[in-house]
Parts: structure tokens; C-alpha cells; sequence
């Protein structure tokens, strides 16, 4: 008695106060130890003490109703809740209700997936407080797309019509804390879920004020932002709620303390928290979370400081000695364990198997002659050279006239015309100037990029309206388009997705020129009118074929499935951009085989950036989800020589480096290889594992690219793909990958 034991302190176990290494000696949750294995209070039968009418215990006990499971819990498909043990019935049912199985609205059921019902019923579990930690908070982060919103919608309608003692009801209100931008989607998404009939949601707006839903029975859920809420923060005090959902969780962690603590002080002991990016790589946010959540289960501030924070990041220093990485390492798996009883995550790749399949194309494409004598021209420009020469690897302040020159060249490869102003510009104050005194002044140091470059633009030229013949990959565009709207029947639905409003404009005046109808949403978009932007393209009488899109307009659950395919125009440092690009269209709901494209053009920047996207991208997707910004790209000067070195000529350098020798037999026509062919076309090194199903990962390698279909142009006439056929001859190489559907178990 009295002594710790090593394992304990190693672990962190005995500061715990909350949980228990040890069931049995947690103050509140488990059973007092003398009483254990003692039923909770004598066995009474409704039955018989109604029929019967005379017992002692008639006057005393209420009478327990003959409840019954709201529906069959033997059916096959039935999602029963886990019963509360005996140590749960000892503390919260003291009138003695009959024990009644919980079982989820089958309604309801028939559309939860798999993962999504272990959700609901881990949800249950901790709500209920049926885990061995002290609360009744849950964390869902599930990354997006797996239904958090409707595991969430499942709970709460369970949970006010059923509870396991007696049949009673857990909950009568709701409370849920969303952005202000998802209140309405969490209202759509009740009325898609369980109709209009079976529940009534009070969203607070201007119009509709907290006060009205305070009078009102009828309605069981209230959805409000987080701005409204810190507004009628007294109003709110006020009302009594059973359950409070805080959607975007994260956001606590950053917003002011006065949402935070508002939301604290709510007397509501079950609260759950929504997310979908990672919580944990900040151990002081990640306490601030939980403990929102579950107050007090990882101690306090100071405690959790000493005896997770600091031995877990001095162990991670280079200078640890063994001891203090051995103590680290067993306090982080120690506070995993403790986290993991009421933190749930899941990651998109338990939602791949439930998807069409998805066809990826990198399309490497043949540089215009304008440009590659732009590109030439710029390379050789005063300022690419003094950033040779000086090496700006780590001028993150102050200047940074690398990312200028890397911004021209990426320009440049979206269109010739991005510059055509600015070399307009620096021609007249060269003129001005006499061309004289170009690097004196720090500030001429971008237009000095420009100067010498509008003689080489033919005089045809005019900003704003592309001209598709100086343009590779414009051009490969303008023919793919043009091939998906020759059938009108067909219904093809493409979105268009570049970092630039500039080259989006550009995208959208091809559409113009060419009479494609188009929606487009970018930072501009006011949020207010994107939800029905976005709706309006997925119905199906939308006439619109193309929806250009800003990536980094993107924002939360932007769903775009009305679209099977979508086209990557250019390149971001960060892939977790273009992934989440891709997860527009890529997920749930989504019915049609998926076409990714990117267009890359050959033997650029573009290239480079690319290779760099794929070979970083082995860090953990954590790291890149956090911290992947491109204002923390580094470069060393050996880099910059490489992203300003141009590859003229080549097809594709991204293939020259994976030392694939596919390219080296018998002529073009032996790249040319039908899915499904493997058998009998001749073994290729860069076709080894094709046979296997592609494991899924989440970012793409090198090594992944290996893996993948490589076609050198010509492209062959059998080419999967039909509208980059037609748009072959601007085309100099292809990586094509398949992920097909692994069976559902
Ligand atoms: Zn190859």
C-alpha cells in the first residue's frame, strides 16, 4: 500500500486521477470493491410486484414500466447498443427501470457503412459513460468524408427516443456549435437523414433568435454558430441541454477564450467534439481539446505538463539520453491508450473501398515555342542569375526574389499571357529609363525579370484572351473539352482547379470562347452564395459542364460529385492542396469511375515541383496536414539551380529519374499497354505489381509512380482515356494508375 510501482511511474499511471490503471480503485465509475460482485439491487419483476399488489417494496419503488426495445433487437440487421455492467446500473438506476436494448431507427441503419456504425456505437459507449475513463465526452476525428455529421445525427435521434433504463429518453435538447458557414448544412443534412417529420431543427440566425427556441417545445436541437453563440451567451445559460456538439472542434483550440470558456461553463456533462485534421501534434492544444471535453482526465495544465509534455518533447530532442527517450516514449504510449478510450479517428482509406474506381493521369505536356523562348529568356535574366550566384535558401524574409522567379516560370507555363502586362510594363520603363540602371534599386528587382521579354511575344499578342497555339497545355485542354462536349448526351461534368484567380480567368474565357457553360467559385465567392453554387451544379438539370474552381477557395465539405472528373491545370508545392482537390469529387455519394488529371508541362518547373511533391511526400500526412504551407519551402541553392535548369526537348523528366527502362525497347508501340493486358504483352520493369491491388496510400511516391502505367507519346489508339486522345498530339508522356475497389468484406 501506499508505494508506487515502476511500471506506474514510467508510465505516467499514477498521476492519473481520472483513470485507473487498476479498475476497481477509480473513485466514481467502477464498483466500490466490497460490493462487486453484488447485483445492484434486488431482482424485482414488473410483472409480479403489479400482479401481486401487496409487497413491501410497492409503496417504496416506483413502479418499473414493462418497456420494450423501440425495435427488434434480434432482426439481423439490428445495430444494438452495448447494456450498461452492473457498476453503471449500480449508480445511475436507482429506480430499478428495467434494462432495454438500445437499438438504432433501422431506418436509419440501412445507411450507416460500417465504420459508421462503430462510430455510433462508440459515440454511445462514451456518452453513456460506458468506458473506463471519467466523462461523458466524445472526440470524432474522422477525416472528412467518413459522416461524422451523420454518425452524430444517428446518436442524437437514438439517444431521444431510447435509453436503457426503462426505455427513458437520455436526452430532450440539443445544442450544436458549427461555424456559421455549416449551419445550414447541418439542417439539410437532419432533414436528408431523417426527414422532416421526425425531428425539428432551430437554426439561430438573425431572424430566428435563441429566445423563440427557449418558449418553443417543439423544437429538440438548436444549431448555431460560434459567433451567435458568444452573442446570446446569456440566453444560452439559460436553457437546459443534455448534449452539446461542437462541430470543427479544432477551431476551440484557436478561437477566443471567451467562446472556449463560454462553452466550458455550460452545465452539459456530454459533450462531443467534431474534427477532421489532426489534434495531436500540439500536446498543449491537444490538452485544451480534451479537456473540453472530458475536464480533468488528464489532470491538470501543470500536471499534464510535467508528466506527459515535457518528457515526451525532450525525448524527441537529438540530445535525449536513453532514459529520458525510454520515459518518453512510454508516457506518449501511456497518454495514447488514456486518449484512445474517447478520442475515435478514422482516415479516408476505410472510405476508398466504398468508392467507384478512380483513373489518375499525370499528362506531361509539350511547351509552346513562345514559351520555351520566354522560359529561355527568363532563365537568363539578371535576377535568376544573381539567385544563382547568391542562394537565397533561407530569405524567407526581406525579399525573397527566388519566389518571384519561381512565380514568373510557374506563370508562364499556365500562359504566356500571365506576363504579357508585365513585360509591357518593364519595356516602357526600360524605355523611360534608357535602359540604364536596372539593379541599382532593390525594388526594380522583379521588373527587372520582365525586361527584353515583350519583343519575343508575336505582334498579334493581346492580354486576356488565350491564344491556344502559344500554350501547351491550354492546348491540351481546349482539345480535351472540346472532345467531352462533342456528345451532348453524355452528360460529361468536368471541374477545373487551379491556385491562380488570374489562370482560372484564363480557363474561364476558353469556356467563353467556346460556348461551355460553367459555374465557378473562388476566394472572391461570397460564402453565402457558395452552398448554392455548389448545389445547383450537382442537381441534375444544371446545364453547366465545367466548374472552375480556386483550390484554396475550397473550404470545409465541398462536395462537387455532380462532376466524375476534375483537372489539376496547375501545380502547388503543398499535395495536401491537390488532394483535398481531389476529395471534391473523389467520395461519398459519388457513382461514376473517377478521372483525376493533372497537366504538367514537360521538362519545367512544374516538373520539378512535382518530383518534389512526390518524394516529400513521405512524411507522415500529419506533418504535410499542419504544416505543409508553401511559405515554409526551403531551398538550398543546389535546389535552385535545379527548379532553374530547363529540360527543352525532353519528354519527361519525372520519368528519366525513376530509371525505368520501358522506354527503350522495340519503338513507341511497345509502351502501349491495355488495362487487363498484362498477361500478354511483353513484362516491362515499370509494369511489375500491376497484377497486385493497388494498396492504397494517401500520398503518391516515387515508388508508387513506378507501379503505374507509362505511355511515351504517341499515345496509343486504344488509349483508355478517348479525350486525351484527341488531344494526343500535344501530349509527350503519360503515368496512368487504376484504383480499383477491393471487394467490401
Ligand atoms: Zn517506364
Amino acid at each position: 500500500m501506499g508505494s508506487i510501482s515502476e511500471d506506474d511511474w514510467t508510465t505516467g499511471k499514477c498521476f492519473q486521477t481520472g483513470s485507473s490503471s487498476t479498475i476497481g480503485a477509480s473513485a466514481s465509475l467502477a464498483v466500490p470493491p466490497s460490493r462487486a460482485p453484488r447485483p445492484p439491487k434486488p431482482f424485482a419483476n414488473p410483472q409480479k410486484t403489479g400482479a401481486d399488489g401487496s409487497t413491501a417494496l410497492q409503496t417504496k419503488v416506483v413502479q418499473p414500466r414493462a418497456a420494450k426495445p423501440l425495435y427488434d433487437p434480434t432482426h439481423p440487421d439490428a445495430l444494438v447498443m452495448p447494456r450498461p455492467p452492473s457498476s453503471h446500473q449500480w449508480q445511475n438506476n436507482q429506480r430499478n427501470d428495467s434494462i432495454v436494448d438500445v437499438v438504432v431507427d433501422p431506418h436509419l441503419v440501412s445507411k450507416l457503412r460500417p465504420h459508421q456504425q462503430k462510430g455510433v456505437i462508440f459515440l454511445y459507449e462514451c456518452i453513456m459513460g460506458l468506458r473506463q475513463y471519467e466523462g461523458c465526452g466524445a472526440i470524432l476525428a474522422d477525416e472528412m468524408g467518413l459522416g461524422k455529421t451523420l454518425q452524430c445525427i444517428t446518436l442524437v435521434w437514438t439517444l431521444f427516443k431510447q435509453g436503457p433504463y426503462g426505455g427513458k429518453p437520455i436526452i430532450k435538447r440539443v445544442l450544436i456549435v458549427t461555424p456559421g458557414s455549416l449551419v445550414k448544412n447541418w439542417c439539410r443534412e437532419f432533414r436528408k437523414w431523417l426527414g422532416s417529420e421526425r425531428i425539428s431543427v432551430f437554426p439561430v440566425s438573425s431572424d430566428k433568435k435563441v429566445e423563440e427556441f427557449k418558449k418553443s417545445p417543439l423544437f429538440p436541437v438548436m444549431v448555431i454558430s460560434y459567433e451567435m453563440m458568444v452573442r446570446y451567451a446569456d440566453d444560452i445559460r439559460g436553457i437546459t441541454f443534455d448534449l452539446v456538439v461542437c462541430d470543427e472542434g479544432h477551431r476551440l483550440k484557436n478561437s477566443t477564450i471567451k467562446t472556449a470558456s463560454l462553452l466550458s461553463s455550460l452545465a452539459v456533462r456530454r459533450r462531443i467534439l467534431l474534427t477532421g485534421t489532426p489534434i495531436q501534434n500540439d500536446l498543449q492544444e491537444f490538452y485544451s481539446i480534451v479537456e473540453f471535453c472530458n475536464p480533468g482526465v488528464l489532470g491538470t495544465s501543470g500536471s499534464f505538463h510535467r508528466v506527459y509534455e515535457e518528457p515526451i518533447l525532450r525525448s524527441n530532442q537529438p540530445s535525449a539520453t536513453k532514459e529520458e527517450k525510454t520515459l518518453g516514449a512510454a508516457r506518449a504510449t501511456e497518454l495514447s491508450r488514456l486518449t484512445s478510450l474517447f478520442v475515435l479517428r478514422r482516415t479516408q482509406e476505410i472510405n476508398n473501398k466504398y468508392l467507384p474506381p478512380k483513373v489518375e493521369t499525370v499528362v506531361f505536356c509539350k511547351p509552346s515555342a513562345l514559351q520555351l523562348r520566354l522560359y529561355q529568356h527568363l532563365l537568363r535574366s539578371p535576377l535568376i542569375r544573381s539567385c544563382l550566384s547568391r542562394g537565397y535558401a533561407s530569405s524567407a524574409s526581406a525579399g525573397s526574389p527566388h519566389l518571384v522567379c519561381i512565380g514568373a516560370l510557374k506563370k508562364l507555363c499556365n500562359d504566356p499571357s500571365l506576363l504579357y502586362q508585365a513585360s509591357r510594363k518593364a519595356d516602357e520603363e526600360g524605355k523611360r529609363r534608357g535602359g540604364e540602371s536596372w539593379l541599382l534599386d532593390h525594388d526594380d528587382e522583379e521588373e527587372s525579370l520582365y525586361k527584353g521579354l515583350l519583343p519575343i511575344y508575336p505582334p498579334e499578342y493581346t492580354e486576356g484572351r488565350p491564344l491556344l497555339a502559344h500554350c501547351g497545355k491550354l492546348c491540351v485542354l481546349s482539345e480535351m473539352l472540346r472532345a467531352m462536349h462533342a456528345d451532348p448526351t453524355r452528360r460529361e461534368r468536368l471541374v477545373l482547379v487551379s491556385n491562380y484567380t488570374q489562370t482560372l480567368d484564363i480557363l474561364q474565357a476558353l469556356c467563353s470562347i467556346e460556348g461551355y457553360q460553367f459555374c465557378r467559385l473562388d476566394g472572391s465567392t461570397p460564402t453565402a452564395k457558395r452552398q448554392s453554387i455548389v448545389e445547383h451544379f450537382n442537381s441534375s438539370y444544371a446545364k453547366e459542364t465545367i466548374f472552375l474552381l480556386s483550390s484554396k477557395a475550397g473550404g470545409v465539405g465541398l462536395n462537387l460529385i455532380g462532376a466524375s472528373r476534375l483537372l489539376l491545370y496547375d501545380i502547388d508545392w503543398n499535395p495536401a492542396n491537390d488532394l483535398q482537390a481531389m476529395a471534391r469529387v473523389w467520395r461519398d455519394g459519388q457513382k461514376k469511375t473517377v478521372y483525376i488529371y493533372r497537366l504538367i508541362t514537360a521538362g519545367t518547373i512544374e516538373e520539378k515541383i512535382y518530383q518534389r511533391q512526390i518524394s516529400k511526400q513521405s512524411l507522415s500526412g500529419a506533418v504535410v496536414d499542419a504544416k505543409g504551407q508553401s511559405g515554409s519551402v526551403k531551398f538550398s541553392l543546389e535546389d535552385l539551380r535545379d527548379l532553374f535548369t530547363l529540360h527543352e526537348g525532353s519528354s519527361c523528366i519525372t520519368h528519366d529519374m525513376l530509371s525505368c527502362d520501358c522506354t527503350d525497347t522495340n519503338g513507341p508501340s511497345s509502351n502501349v499497354k491495355a488495362p487487363g493486358d498484362v498477361q500478354k504483352g511483353p513484362q516491362r520493369p515499370c509494369q511489375l505489381g500491376k497484377l497486385k491491388p493497388t494498396v492504397l496510400k494517401k500520398n503518391l511516391s516515387m515508388g508508387d509512380l513506378n507501379e503505374w502505367q507509362h505511355y511515351l507519346a504517341p499515345l496509343p489508339e486504344d488509349f483508355q482515356d478517348e479525350y486525351l486522345l484527341e488531344a494526343k498530339d500535344g501530349i509527350t508522356f503519360v503515368f496512368q494508375n487504376e484504383t480499383n475497389m477491393v471487394p467490401v468484406p
